[in-house]
């Protein structure tokens, strides 16, 4: 029989540095306490998600006061901690310590002695994914890490639905070279299913979701903050996902990462140790609608022989100040700047709205086409 795994619930309504210390210390407390997993001397990577640089406010990427409060427990057990993350785009020293210094990480973990990694170099990792040998260049630190604690943000996400514990994993790969998994996976599907790959291989041994404040909507960097007000803490980042997609009332069905999982057989049974998820439940949560594996069959709709009717990218020109970001993250590269503003080649574009993700002005948004608009869920509450 399949066993329940733990996912710890706690209430958290802010960010105040020592309410969210407090909090996480206790719901950690109830898988047994920080000690349980880390010892004296361990080196341990605290990877949150800073998917670009950007004011914490925006809930694009983890809290600071969330880092900070996981990098104060390891301390107190005497690790070792330091933050590890790549963003999108460029991945190195310079666009390092500005990531660390915009998002606020900078300041809250220096001030506790809490290091921040600026080695940029990758090892290559050879793993057994369902019984298929794989191999990933991942971040060097995370291989070299005794122990890694997934600090993940609660988020919608244009291509996955959802971004959570699995899917922030994927900032264990260089920079630029999330590109390539793109162009090599536009199929959603097999991208989720290297998603899971790639966590099972980095396998953090904690996942940490900051759930005070989500993101909903047009996600995951340009969608509207959402107070849930919990923070998730589970050994399983599928378990943590799980309970995160009950509160904001997501269908596994409807969520390529976990309706990958349970066909992979991974298991998703959790009990709610502190709180219940009803405590959290935000039924009108607004989720993007994808073509998805539920609604509609994956296969008939989410081919690239359909690519042209699911949604697009579209620049507001009045928004974009022609960085040119857009154009240099685009794995299909088909984006051509023309005046200073980017335009589309909707034939070789594999909907992978990297473009939107990593847009810092927020100028790009997604534009659905008919048959997506009379299959959403927008405005019905779920
Ligand atoms: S990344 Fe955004 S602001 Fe920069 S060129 Fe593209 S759309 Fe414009
Ligand atoms: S235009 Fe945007 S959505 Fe299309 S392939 Fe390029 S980055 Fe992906």
């Amino acid at each position: 029989m399949e066993s329940f795994k733990s996912v710890s619930l706690e209430k958290c309504t802010d960010y105040d540095e020592e309410k969210v210390y407090e909090a996480l210390s206790a719901s950690i407390s109830r898988l047994g306490g920080i000690s349980r997993f880390i010892k004296p001397g361990m080196r341990v990577a605290l990877k949150p998600n800073l998917l670009l640089p950007q004011n914490p406010a925006s809930c694009a990427t983890t809290h600071p006061a969330v880092v900070a409060a996981a990098g104060r427990l390891v301390l107190e057990a005497g690790g070792e901690p330091v933050v590890v993350e790549s963003p999108g785009g460029l991945y190195n020293k310079v666009v390092l310590k500005t990531l660390y210094k915009l998002c606020g990480i900078a300041d809250a973990c220096e001030k506790h002695g809490i290091s921040l990694n600026y080695d940029t170099t990758v090892t290559r990792v050879t793993a057994d994914c369902l019984g298929r040998t794989r191999s990933f260049n991942v971040l060097k630190p995370l291989v070299e890490a005794d122990f890694i604690i997934n600090i993940s943000k609660m988020k919608t996400h244009g291509m996955m639905v959802f971004t959570g514990a699995v899917k922030n994993m994927f900032g264990s790969i260089a920079g630029a070279e999330k590109a390539s998994y793109h162009m090599n996976m536009p199929d959603y599907r097999a991208f989720a299913t290297n998603l899971i790959d790639i966590c099972e291989t980095v396998a953090p041994g904690l996942s940490i979701m900051d759930a005070i404040m989500a993101m909903e909507g047009n996600g995951p960097s340009a969608g509207t903050p959402r107070k849930i007000g919990a923070l998730l803490v589970s050994e399983s980042p599928y378990a943590l996902d799980k309970a995160a997609h009950d509160i904001i009332n997501l269908d596994t069905d409807d969520s390529y990462v976990l309706a990958e999982a349970l066909e992979r057989g991974i298991n998703l049974k959790y009990e709610a140790l502190g709180y219940p998820v009803s405590e959290f439940f935000c039924g009108d949560f607004v989720i993007p609608f994808r073509i998805s594996s539920g609604k509609i069959k994956h296969n008939l709709l989410n081919s690239r022989f359909l690519t042209r009717y699911k949604s697009k990218p579209v620049v507001n020109n009045g928004i974009c100040v022609g960085c040119g970001i857009c154009r240099d993250n685009c794995p299909a590269q088909v984006i051509r700047m023309v005046d200073g503003r980017p335009h589309f080649d909707y034939t070789g574009c594999i909907r992978c709205y990297c473009c939107q993700e990593l847009c810092p002005e927020h100028a790009i948004g997604i534009q659905d086409p008919l048959l997506i608009k009379l299959l959403s869920r927008k405005g019905t509450g779920k």
